[in-house]
């Protein structure tokens, strides 16, 4: 299957973080902070590893972190779940995404994505023996077109996988395109399972939650993580949550993959989604300073720079460079001028591959002077 894809099972993410280790280059590559969390986190970690919180956690997660999971639901959106039977924890979004995918979909099955799609959306629908559906998000500002949605959706659609705030392109769908979804999903019959891990890390539009718009709350399987909004790619926690049924059917999946997510790690991750709202509002107002300043420096470099609402990332057009492989070049881009990027059309099938070919994705999630001298390096472009 890997094989198939012409990856091998190397990620690109992997491949251009070695390619910029090689070469001492700034990785813009890899989507992971170069500041640690809260230190409120930090230090429950510490403590819990101390106080010998270091053996098997329940395989559906630490109460404490599932009570904590469904308080931050009813506190930021007015969900209301309950967290004995409709809250699971997971190593990371990706367990959870591959474990709902696995657990609803089969040979014959549709799952339908946005295109560009997440590198694991891909290879877990493979896994799973389920044909991948795409629906274009087309730039500049990655919506689809009128008409693709409904287009897209056919009586086999088991699976909607949404994913917003939105990686690699950065967008953040509006209301109108989400209630599209789910209005497509009631008709179709198809679950919606949606990877919101940048919930917290908007600049202008708050997210919206597909799981409370109308009509969505009984198909709905919402997965987020503490990687992205506390800073800790490394811990690898997540969550799913959605109606008892569709949970417990994912739970058997992820009982059998990792059965059961690290310990001193739930506690922790608790204490983090309980702190104040300056916490996350804060996170996202120095994430969108940082867009702004990497940006700049795109444009100085003589990029297009693509509107990014949200996530680590924002997208630049490297055709007015000339350039008409973004691919050969974010292999090159280390060596050359010493940054590290990912091309965008790694997240797609061959027809996206080719409207996205001149497209790259930076990280911008840090800090002020590795953007400054990323931005000083980007400049030797021109
Ligand atoms: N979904 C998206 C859209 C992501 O960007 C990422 C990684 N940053 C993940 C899932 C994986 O999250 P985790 O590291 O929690 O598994
Ligand atoms: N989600 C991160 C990104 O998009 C990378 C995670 C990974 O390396 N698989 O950059």
């Amino acid at each position: 299957l890997l094989a198939a894809d012409g990856n091998l099972g190397v990620t690109i993410f992997e491949e251009i973080t070695a390619l910029a280790a090689r070469h001492g280059a700034i990785n813009l590559g890899q989507g992971f902070p170069d500041e640690d969390g809260p230190a409120e986190m930090l230090d429950a970690a510490r403590a819990a590893i101390a106080s010998g919180a270091n053996q098997y956690a329940p395989g559906q997660g630490l109460p404490v972190l599932r009570s904590a999971v469904a308080a931050h639901q009813e506190r930021f959106y007015g969900l209301q779940v309950d967290p004995d039977t409709e809250v699971i924890v997971s190593t990371g979004a990706t367990e959870a995404i591959a474990s709902a995918l696995l657990a609803l979909t089969g040979p014959g099955d549709e799952v339908l994505t946005f295109e560009p799609f997440y590198d694991s959306y891909g290879a877990v629908i493979g896994l799973s023996g389920a044909t991948h559906t795409t629906v274009a998000l087309e730039a500049p500002h990655f919506l689809p077109a009128d008409g693709a949605l409904e287009a897209a959706f056919t009586d086999r659609t088991r699976v909607v996988l949404v994913n917003n705030p939105h990686n690699p392109t950065g967008a953040v769908l509006p209301r109108s395109v989400l209630q599209q979804i789910v209005d497509l999903a009631e008709k179709h019959n198809a679950v919606i399972v949606t990877d919101e891990v940048y919930e917290h890390l908007t600049f202008g539009p708050v997210h919206i939650p597909v799981a409370t718009l109308p009509g969505a709350a009984d198909r709905t399987l919402t997965i987020s993580s503490a990687g992205k909004t506390f800073s800790v790619t490394g811990w690898k926690i997540g969550w799913l949550t959605g109606p008892a049924p569709l949970v417990s059917a994912v739970r058997t999946v992820k009982t059998f993959l990792s059965y059961t997510s690290g310990t001193p790690f739930q506690s922790a991750v608790a204490v983090g989604l309980g702190l104040e709202d300056d916490y996350f509002t804060g996170a996202a107002a120095v994430l969108q300073a940082k867009r702004d300043l990497l940006g700049a420096g795109l444009r100085a470099a003589g990029m297009d720079v693509l509107p990014s609402s949200g996530t680590y990332f924002v997208t630049a057009d490297t055709s007015p460079l000339g350039i008409t492989d973004a691919t050969e070049l974010a292999r090159r881009l280390p060596e050359l001028i010493g940054v590290a990027a990912i091309p965008v059309a790694v997240f797609c099938h061959a027809e996206g591959a080719r409207r996205t070919r001149s497209l790259l994705r930076f990280a911008f999630c840090k800090k002020t002077e590795v953007l400054d001298s990323a931005s000083e390096r980007l400049a030797r472009l021109g």
